[in-house]
């Protein structure tokens, strides 16, 4: 346990989180949205820090992240909590997980240590949403920093400015996971949040800082399927982020409340991926299905196949020292 950053002590020992949108209002005693910030005498603290239920060292693609350090392996960590309640949750084990008592304890030294001897790039704060357990992630990147290693969040972006600012100088690339296609209505009822706005101004201040950023978005078949709201989301990526801003269409597949919901068929992520296209995005993948032409890289000028990929194994990578598309020199956004 730890006492958090970013809250307010109220009058009559009341605590207000600031760290994401939910600014959930807490009496003594009480526990926030997430599961894991609780106000013990007037103060907020991280029940879950030094606590991870799950750690793994996985291909840094399968964040995915394919324009950030492209075939390197990444520690990545999660603990129990979430501050979305999303339906269709596919980690739901661990986001609506509350049981703390028996999670071994780890500290962050610990983790890079085990991050190392792993042959680890980086770390990837992952699985749950990282931003409510801050201060834990916080103090394993900063001592990761120190190591060399890099680090990165995937996350569903409902953090607040402060949040931004405090990952500054520590993380270094973040993916944010759209689960609603941009769509308030469908944020609502299927995730429990009132808007996605909040989202694109993480976005937006994400971007000021400097932090590289690739998209996901969630496509569910039926309910998160629109084309007109991908379209909403895409010209605002190409008119806020810019074109090079790598995005995945990701496929849904039945879990959680959702097990009646079928999976995303191929035919809906493929109108998704041409519709991206033709809008003018340079580099859109599709996720969680298995179609292999579907992620790689094509240099945006020539269409030369720069990155071959086949699930999260990069089996042909064909780019200068430089990251210029050999054939046509044109620069490719790629962080490396
Ligand atoms: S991080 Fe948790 S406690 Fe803080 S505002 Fe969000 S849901 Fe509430």
């Amino acid at each position: 346990m730890k006492e958090c950053i970013l809250y307010k002590k109220l009058k009559n020992n009341k605590a207000r989180c600031n760290l994401c949108y939910r600014y959930c209002n807490l009496g003594e005693n009480q526990i926030g949205f997430c599961g894991v910030r609780k106000n013990i005498k007037g103060k907020i603290y991280l029940l879950v820090y030094g606590k991870p239920s799950v750690m793994h060292l996985d291909p840094i693609e399968k964040k995915p992240l394919f324009h950030f350090h492209p075939g390197s392996f990444v520690f990545s960590i999660g603990t129990i909590g979430c501050n979305f309640n999303c339906q269709y949750c596919q980690n739901w084990d661990l986001s609506r997980e509350k049981a703390i008592e028996n999670i071994k304890n780890i500290s962050p030294g610990k983790i890079v240590s085990l991050a190392l001897q792993q042959n680890a790039k980086g770390i990837s704060y992952t699985y749950n949403e990282p931003t409510i357990f801050l201060e834990y992630a916080l103090d394993i990147a900063k001592i990761a920093r120190k190591k060399a290693l890099f680090n990165t969040f995937v996350s569903n972006g409902y953090m607040t400015k402060e949040v931004v600012n405090k990952m500054k100088g520590y993380i270094d690339a973040v993916t944010i996971d759209f689960k609603a296609n941009g769509n308030d209505n469908f944020a609502k009822k299927y995730i429990s949040i009132v808007s996605e706005k909040p989202i694109y101004d993480t976005l937006l201040e994400l971007k000021k800082s400097k932090i590289f950023i690739e998209i996901t978005d969630l496509i569910v078949p039926g309910i998160g399927d629109n084309l007109d709201d991908a379209k909403k989301l895409v010209l605002w990526i190409i008119e806020n982020l810019g074109d090079e801003t790598p995005i995945h269409f990701l496929g849904f597949h039945p879990a959680y409340k959702m097990l009646d919901v079928p999976r995303t068929e191929f035919g809906i992520l493929e109108k998704h991926y041409k519709l991206a296209k033709e809008l003018g995005m340079k580099y859109v993948y599709l996720g969680n299905i298995n179609k292999p032409n579907y992620e790689n890289t094509y240099c945006p000028k020539c269409n030369s196949i720069l990155i071959k990929r086949d699930f999260f194994s990069i089996t042909k990578f064909n780019l200068t020292e430089s990251k210029e598309c050999p054939k046509c020199k044109t620069k490719i956004n790629i962080l490396d």
